[in-house]
């Protein structure tokens, strides 16, 4: 509170989720984009961790949502109503909760995945909640953390005991993705500057290259990416590098919510050009078609053998 008192912000207090839901807004248009500017610190109520194939064995709940205004983003199917962002002061049994499950498993390994249900790296400037947890799993013999980010705010991150058991993930894709699919997120440069930084900072480090997707030029698009990433990384970083390659993949109600959320996107939705694929819970997703899958695997792998010969690939999907 001390903290944010000090910013020029706009600071409610409320014990009502109801009016935590009604934020502002003449539509729902406005009310979506006034939600994802607001952050809402609470307790963590449920302190039973979802699953979370197949990076991890658990999601740990951190922080909810995300500022970000990517216009594939899941978080706008799966946080429906309540698109603003939560951070929870109740840390410590969090953090708990996730040494009882390291316990159960143990002596295996557990890895907890801390970006499933937001992007922890952009608001983690404001609360260190991220930094804490690092410190946490870099004492756990059986436990190891990993997240994914489209920010570059990683300056307080460098310095964190993390022993190497916590690995720093880049989302990244061309730049044309970027530019016309991520507003509100970090440059590539940016994002790339940041990879540098952390993996001087000794942590095992990894890309996401998420959502692969076709556009005029895109072998060049991705080549120029991987190009910015070698000119970037140290050495030590490319012994323990790991990629994962997603194409861009949508469902049906998926489609509906980004056409509600950002009317103008020019994604490329249409269910005819696409390929389905049966999923969980009956809702299958349209992938790109079985020619077009076998060449963005073929580019981005020779690609990535090409610039990193020592990079593992941890999956295509
Ligand atoms: Fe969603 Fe990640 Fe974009 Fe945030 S940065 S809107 S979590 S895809």
């Amino acid at each position: 509170m001390e903290k944010f008192k000090k910013m020029d912000l706009e600071i409610r207090y409320t014990t009502s989720h109801n009016q935590i839901r009604n934020l502002p807004g003449e539509n729902s248009f406005q009310k979506y984009r006034v939600a994802k500017s607001t952050l809402v610190v609470g307790i963590r109520k449920t302190l039973k961790f979802d699953t979370s194939k197949p990076s991890a064995e658990y999601a740990i709940p951190l922080a909810t949502g995300c500022m970000g205004h990517c216009h594939y983003c899941y978080l706008q199917t799966t946080m429906g109503s309540k698109p603003y962002i939560r951070t929870y002061v109740n840390v410590d049994e969090i953090l708990e909760a996730a040494d009882k499950y390291i316990e159960e498993r143990a002596p295996k390994l557990t890895r907890f995945e801390a970006s499933c249900t937001s992007d922890i790296v952009g608001i983690d400037h404001l609360t260190h909640t991220l930094k804490r947890a690092i410190e946490h799993f870099g004492e756990s013999k059986h436990g190891n953390l990993r997240f994914v980010t489209k920010f570059h705010h990683v300056d307080h991150l460098l310095d964190a005991k993390h022993n190497g058991k916590t690995r720093f993930r880049f989302s990244v894709n061309a730049d044309y993705v970027i530019k016309y699919f991520e507003p509100g997120t970090s440059s590539l440069e940016k994002r790339i500057e940041a990879a540098g930084k952390v993996a001087r900072a000794g942590y095992p480090l990894g890309f996401i290259v998420a959502p692969i997707y076709l556009h005029e030029g895109w072998e060049k698009g991705y080549y120029h990416m991987f190009e910015l990433l070698d000119a970037e990384l140290p050495l030590e970083a490319r012994k323990d590098l790991t990629f994962e390659f997603i194409q861009h993949r949508f469902t049906k109600p998926a489609k509906k919510v980004i056409q509600k959320n950002y009317p103008m996107t020019k994604l490329e939705l249409e269910e005819d050009k696409r390929r389905y694929k049966w999923g969980k819970y009956g809702i299958g997703k349209y992938i790109y078609q079985k020619n077009e899958e076998e060449d963005i695997k073929q580019h981005l792998q020779n690609y990535m053998n090409k610039f990193f010969p020592n990079a593992k690939l941890e999956y295509f999907t």
